[in-house]
């Protein structure tokens, strides 16, 4: 064939290869715009339109496809007719292109949509099972303690968090100019009331609801305004326990104090009792009892005393219980104050009591 002799026929057969496409893509057009959900596509129709369509653009721009061999007529044309020439078949493939490409893309997402329609409402998939949770190491403990109390009579008592300067101070004999009432000792909110300082607040209130006799623990947080580091927090968890009757000695405060130890941490366990101060309890003690670790030889969890604290302790100074109307004459009682995290961070052997506040999972789900 001569060069330039027939030169309607490239064009022809360009056009001829762009015709077929646009035949058999007619069904396909529609979606270019996107597939809506009124469109009455199913996800097996629309994933089988998607194959048909990936078929069509082989079938069209691929190897052995029609444009493909009128590609190759573009060198042999006259070079006057080149240019013009190569610039239509061009564009009919950047027209194949994008049609099918945005077609595809259409059907495509319509296809992701409705997979994840379908896992959705898929009833025969495995359920997943709810992730057990753990209770708090603190509330193990402190659950622990109300057991042993509540087996010996003992009601738990609840009350606020927030308190007038009467229930957290004056109530329990704190005169005016004590420390603990001091600002850097103790959390106020701006209208002046505190977070209690210690749960012994509760007692006041047990007292002024009940009456005596009484026999009460109140588990609960506290705050003081602590700078936080391995054994201190501005927030933690105390319990207060409480016993007022007529004729109450020391003597029961002792074998309430034994009994409770040798529940919670053996029968061989040892109280000793140290004369101390507090403005609620005449007379005062602190109590520690024999190390659960090494019975009383020394090791690294009782420094090497043998002997750990457990909290303070003594008798209601009678003007507790004036504060809330009862005869201090006719009625006697004792009282004292454990700290749960100081306890929990020893029975677990914890390096750093600000573990139990992070609520770090990994650490928490380590006790069941
Ligand atoms: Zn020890």
């Amino acid at each position: 064939m001569p060069e330039g002799a027939s030169l309607g026929d490239p064009k022809l057969k360009a056009e001829s290869a762009r015709k077929a496409f646009e035949q058999e893509f007619e069904r396909f057009a529609r979606f270019r715009a996107g597939v809506s959900a009124e469109s009455g596509l199913t996800l097996n129709s629309a994933e089988a339109l998607e194959r048909e369509l990936s078929e069509l653009r082989t079938r069209h721009t691929g190897k052995k496809s029609e444009l493909a061999s009128v590609k190759k007529l573009i060198g042999r044309v006259a070079p006057e007719e080149r240019a013009s020439f190569g610039q239509l078949v061009q564009q009919i493939e950047a027209e194949i292109t994008r049609g099918v490409e945005e077609a595809e893309a259409a059907l495509l997402a319509f296809i992701n949509d409705a997979r994840r329609e379908r896992e959705r409402i898929d009833v025969t998939l495995p359920g997943r099972r709810p992730r057990r949770g753990h209770i708090h190491p603190v509330t193990l403990v402190r659950e622990r303690i109300e057991d042993i109390f509540v087996s010996l009579g003992y009601i738990v008592e609840d009350d606020r968090e927030i308190e007038t300067d009467f229930y957290n101070f004056t109530a329990l004999n704190i005169p005016e100019n004590h420390p603990a009432r001091d600002p850097l000792d103790t959390f106020y909110t701006t209208t002046g009331l505190a977070l209690r300082s210690q749960t012994s607040t509760v007692q006041i209130h047990a007292m002024q609801r009940r009456g005596v006799p009484v026999r009460m623990i109140a588990p609960g947080r506290v705050f003081r305004r602590d700078t936080p580091d391995a054994t201190h927090n501005p927030m933690f968890f105390q319990v207060e326990g409480l016993c007022v009757d007529r004729g109450i000695t020391m003597a029961h405060l002792k074998g309430t104090i034994t009994e409770f130890v040798h529940r919670m941490f053996g029968p061989e366990t040892r109280t000793r009792f140290r004369p101390s101060y507090f403005p609620f309890t005449e007379p005062s003690a602190e109590v520690d009892y024999s190390c659960f670790k090494c019975g009383g030889r020394g090791c690294r969890i009782c420094k090497g005393s043998g002997w750990i604290e457990l909290g303070g302790s003594g008798m209601v100074h009678p003007n507790v219980l004036s504060a809330v109307g009862v005869d201090a004459e006719e009625f006697t009682g004792f009282a004292f104050g454990l700290g749960i995290d100081r306890m929990c961070g020893l029975m677990y052997s914890l390096d750093d009591i600000r573990l139990l506040f992070e609520n770090d999972v990994r650490f928490l789900e380590q006790f069941n």
